[in-house]
């Protein structure tokens, strides 16, 4: 076994007319993935995902570059040489044919002996726990059920990597918490290197071990979901990641008794973490970027900021407090056992190490003195 190496990949797309329309899909996309990694590559609606993953499956020309599983280079490789499992959101299955023969399928094709493609059919069956259904007829299963014929049909060929498109996006709420838990417990299972293309952030944090994040066809960030959420190297994935979403506010930066405050637009200063102090200058401009679970409530003698509160919301394990701020809403999330009313005037604390500081113009993180760029 051996590491997936996508080198310096490119793809642009032909508009049918032999022509191309210079916009990449992919651009220049560098990623080492480790034998045995769940990858989770994350972003929104047009920006490369499945583009990348039909490269690395053999389904789509690579415009540039080179995809290397160890030290071989598999651009020419047929795609049904590469021994990679794919799964895509619409199942490609053969409604007419029974269960153990959509599994079977490729094998059969394959002229793999009878009785070890029986033998492989059931084990991998057991596994998607679809055992039951291996007489019924594809046509008439759930959504779910489909899903877990398509994952077995992708794993009976014993894949060194398994690709899965939005396998869960056309079920419904619980059946795709269900399924996610299920491609969990397959992962540790069978610890094949597995490739999980997601617009839903929480479907990438919650199964993947590392994360890449994709803009408009350019990497943004490439780290462990940990990596990802605490430490953005950018707006576009400090925003794109957490729900609610992170608070990000326009601030000037004011000089304040022996220190800096940011003032906000409506005039409120919060104070400045010191671990800025020695980057920060009278009148630069700012985002501040904090989560609403990165505020905590704290008294009059020893706070950060106080604001107004606009709006309470009470929703059992948790509080969402809104303060507005000119047109903009700043979002507090507390599990405290409080209760505010409009109007309340309160007093909070802003966890330092959680408070983020991006580049007005570019967007990029702006790092405290000694803090290397990650990602
Ligand atoms: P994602 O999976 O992240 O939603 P895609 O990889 O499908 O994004 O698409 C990336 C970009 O490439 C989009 O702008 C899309 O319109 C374009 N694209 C995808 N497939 C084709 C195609 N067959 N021909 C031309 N453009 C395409
Ligand atoms: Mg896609």
């Amino acid at each position: 076994m051996a590491n997936l190496k996508l080198q310096n990949l490119y793809k642009m797309y032909d508009q049918g007319n032999g022509k191309k329309d210079g916009v990449y899909a992919v651009n220049n996309l560098n990623l080492e993935i480790e034998d045995g990694t769940f990858l989770g590559i994350l972003g929104p609606s047009g920006c490369g995902k499945s583009t990348t993953l039909r490269m690395i499956a053999g389904l789509e020309e690579i415009t540039k570059g080179e995809i290397a599983i160890g030290d071989m280079v598999i651009n020419d490789i047929h795609p049904k040489e590469r021994k990679i499992g794919l799964a895509f959101e619409d199942y490609a299955l053969y409604p007419p044919l029974s269960v153990y023969n959509n599994i079977a399928f490729c094998l059969k094709a394959n002229k793999v002996d009878k009785k070890e493609i029986d033998q492989r059919v059931r084990k991998i069956a057991k596994t998607m726990k679809v055992e039951e259904l291996l007489d019924a007829k594809v046509e008439g299963l759930s959504g779910g059920q489909k899903q877990r014929v398509n994952i077995a049909r992708a794993l009976v060929r014993n894949p060194r990597i398994l690709l899965l498109d939005e396998p869960l996006s056309h079920l419904d709420g619980k059946m795709r918490q269900i399924l996610r838990g299920e491609i969990k417990r397959l992962h540790k299972e069978i610890k094949c290197t597995t490739i999980l293309v997601t617009h839903d952030q929480m479907e990438a944090l919650s199964l993947a071990d590392h994360i890449a994040i994709m803009k408009l066809g350019v990497l943004q960030q490439y780290g462990t979901p940990d990596e990802i959420y605490n430490d953005p190297v950018n707006i576009f994935v400090a925003d794109f990641i957490g729900e609610p979403p992170m608070n990000l506010l326009p601030v000037t930066v004011q000089k304040a008794d022996g220190g800096f405050c940011f003032l906000l637009l409506d005039g409120t200063r919060i104070k400045a973490p010191a671990k800025f102090h020695s980057i920060l200058e009278d009148g630069q401009q700012y985002t501040m970027g904090i989560r609403p679970t990165s505020i905590v409530i704290a008294d009059e003698k020893d706070y950060d900021a106080q604001f107004t509160v606009d709006v309470f919301e009470n929703l059992g394990d948790e509080r969402i407090i809104s303060i507005r701020i000119l047109e903009d809403f700043l979002t507090i999330v507390i599990e405290d056992m409080l209760v505010f009313q409009k109007g309340s005037r309160i007093y909070v604390k802003m966890k330092e190490d959680l408070l983020y500081l991006f580049d007005r113009e570019t967007g990029e993180r702006v790092r405290e003195q000694g803090q290397r760029n990650g990602g």
